[in-house]
């Protein structure tokens, strides 16, 4: 008898602010999201190119204002696609964004870097950070992607995969994923909408859950809608306001806020910052330091609601869409669920249950519920789970370019996948030889208004008079969404046949420089990173034991005090060199030498410091 293990397959919610890694845990048959060493959850989908490696998460996102040239968020609007597609965005993004080969690189850091790479890093570390978990090597994953994801865009998610040494067994869609994670909650049987409002998609999914198996009824959605839209609107309300109340102060030190690529990187956090408060407080006090001036302003909750309203609004009639394409009425809508962190704005909360005339759950955290749901999907596939089953459905029709630039669709919208469809073509010119085929997506009669997927060319085809040659066209989408094109000329016995790629940029010999790449500066980034950390450690421990020695310095004796001070000097010392391991040691060695004087401060003093040590904190998290 052998002993038979299942192969460990992680969940990953690969998302456009925030991405995080989960599991089933086997004893208790629960999904659970995998925390980092300091306990935190969400890994932001931030990474950073910095002359002494790359960072990611946490780390790269305290790095936004400081170096926001050099550092990259909400990739995943630029995976998979190319420049035209997300060229209207670009005066959003502090780095340059170029076109390559139909697909986008970022100019970032003094390096040049393709969307997959970026997510890769973000992959590579979540899956780390599994490793770190269950201390054995993690090389499967299901990912998750939203539901409008086109082909390109899955093909670059499994690239990322890739190139972070993981085999993307499964990509799966968000929404279907949570409705996943609750199904394992029994939460109920019957029609449930999954209203998923992240920090840069929407997505609006029907699904039927019957007896354990999920069936996507209809998606609709908005790529480009989301938080980030939120906090740009806040933002260019603030902006607007600066420039007004602080108009003598601007004209004087002759900044150009609008240009200034790390003040608009400070106010956009300072708005989502704000944002994130005014979802459970009523008002709440902003505070933006400049070079001449300090802003402040006092926003209300209604002032946000008011900015948003728009936007919110732009989410419901894709609800109206799906509804229609399932055939039902919002009171066949057995369950509401809200995924997504931008689902904890009251407003948004009352939109929806206004519009489905009932109350939304959202008993699982809507940050976690994707991520909860992919490790359902790949305990499934590991094998784990026998009693669950998942059709996803196409989200857009998908056909061929006909005469005159007709659309032929071979399989239609709200398809349930894997799926196939096979159609004969003929020619229209005698003795035509070779045949163009234009594979295209979208719901509109002519090519010209569809997303051009891939074209091919069949050639070989004995010369016959127009009319004559049988030209069978073959689509095939597998389980993960991907799609495979063939066509055959059949009356010919010499038949020939072709496989299409996608149109996406990224060749197979890119990826394999990129997985090498990646091992290449593996160490080298992994040691940057520590160092960073130790360092910004550092520099918290310094901030506040130079503020408490300002403030608390009298209490001490002389010889103490210098015993403080040596300790802060040493740190300074440390913290300039390399060696984060010393750096460390000092951080510890000061930590202690104060000891004393925090439990002096324990009075007024010590609220006092407490005090401005949480101004210092909301100051770093806006
Ligand atoms: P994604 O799926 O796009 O990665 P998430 O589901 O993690 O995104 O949601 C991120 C978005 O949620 C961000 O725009 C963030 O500002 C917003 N968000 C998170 N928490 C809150 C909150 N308490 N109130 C309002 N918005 C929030
Ligand atoms: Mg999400």
């Amino acid at each position: 008898m052998t002993e038979t293990r299942l192969s460990r397959i992680i969940g990953i919610d690969l998302g456009t602010t925030n991405s995080l890694v989960a599991y089933v845990d086997e004893a208790t048959g629960l999904p659970r999201v995998i925390a980092d060493r300091e306990g935190r959850m969400l890994l932001p989908s931030v990474v950073a190119f910095t002359p002494e490696g790359i960072l990611v998460g946490e780390a790269a996102r305290r790095q936004l204002v400081r170096r926001p040239q050099s550092t990259v968020y909400s990739v995943k609007r630029f995976m998979g696609r190319d420049y035209e597609d997300v060229k209207d965005e670009l005066r959003y993004f502090p780095f340059a964004i170029r076109p390559a080969d139909g697909i986008v690189k970022l100019d970032v850091g003094g390096r040049q870097v393709t969307p997959p790479e970026v997510s890769a890093v973000v992959l590579k570390a979540l899956k780390e950070r599994a490793e770190a978990h269950f201390k054995e090597p993690m090389e499967k994953a299901v990912v998750t992607v939203p539901a409008y994801f086109n082909d390109s865009q899955r093909q670059a998610t499994r690239d990322a995969g890739r190139i972070a040494g993981l085999d993307v067994v499964r990509i799966v869609n968000e929404p279907t994923a949570a409705s996943l994670a609750y199904g394992l909650h029994r939460l109920s049987e019957g029609v449930i909408a999954v209203y998923d409002l992240g920090g840069g998609t929407f997505d609006i999914s029907i699904l039927r859950v019957k007896d354990g198996i999920f069936e996507v009824l209809a998606t609709n959605g908005n790529t480009h809608l989301g938080g980030d839209d939120f906090d740009r609107v806040i933002m260019l309300w603030l902006l607007e306001d600066i420039q007004c109340r602080h108009h003598a102060e601007i004209v004087r030190s002759g900044l150009d806020l609008a240009r200034d690529g790390e003040a608009m990187q400070e106010l956009r956090l300072a708005a989502e910052a704000a944002k994130i408060r005014l979802s459970t407080e009523e008002r709440t006090r902003l505070t933006i330091p400049f070079a001449d001036f300090t802003y402040h302003q006092d926003i209300t909750r209604a002032d946000v609601e008011r900015l948003i309203e728009p936007l919110v609004a732009r989410t419901l009639e894709p609800c109206r869409r799906a509804l229609a394409d399932a055939g039902l009425r919002r009171e066949q809508i057995d369950q509401v669920v809200l995924v997504g962190g931008s689902t904890r704005v009251p407003l948004v909360r009352r939109r929806v249950e206004e519009l489905f005339g009932r109350t939304a759950h959202s008993h699982l955290n809507p940050d976690e519920v994707v991520a909860l749901g992919a490790a359902v999907q790949a305990q499934i596939l590991a094998g784990g789970i026998t009693d669950m089953l998942l059709l996803d459905v196409t989200p857009l029709s998908l056909g061929i370019e006909t005469l005159g630039g007709i659309v032929s669709i071979l399989i239609p919208r709200n398809t349930t996948i894997p799926t196939s469809a096979r159609e004969m073509f003929t020619t229209s010119v005698d003795g035509q030889t070779v045949v163009d085929l234009h594979v295209v997506q979208g719901e509109r009669e002519l090519a010209k208004d569809c997303r051009s997927l891939a074209r091919f060319e069949l050639r070989g085809i004995d010369p016959m008079p127009a009319g004559l040659p049988k030209i069978e066209v073959t689509f095939l989408i597998d389980a993960n969404g991907i799609l495979q094109v063939a066509a055959k000329e059949l009356r010919t016995g010499k038949a020939a046949s072709i496989e299409v790629k996608p149109t996406y940029g990224l060749s197979e010999t890119d990826v394999e420089r990129m997985v090498e790449e990646s091992f290449q500066y593996a160490e080298a980034d992994v040691n940057a990173r520590l160092l960073i950390e130790a360092r910004n450690e550092a520099d918290t421990v310094l901030t506040h034991v130079r503020r408490a020695l300002g403030q608390g310095s009298h209490l001490l004796a002389e010889e103490e005090r210098r015993g403080i001070t040596s300790a802060l000097e040493e740190l300074e010392q440390a913290r300039a060199a390399q060696d984060r391991d010393l750096i460390r040691d000092k951080t510890t060695a000061l930590n202690h030498a104060t000891e004393h004087l925090a439990e002096l401060m324990m009075d007024a003093a010590l609220k006092g410091a407490l005090g401005s040590k949480r101004a210092a904190e909301i100051m770093e998290s806006q």
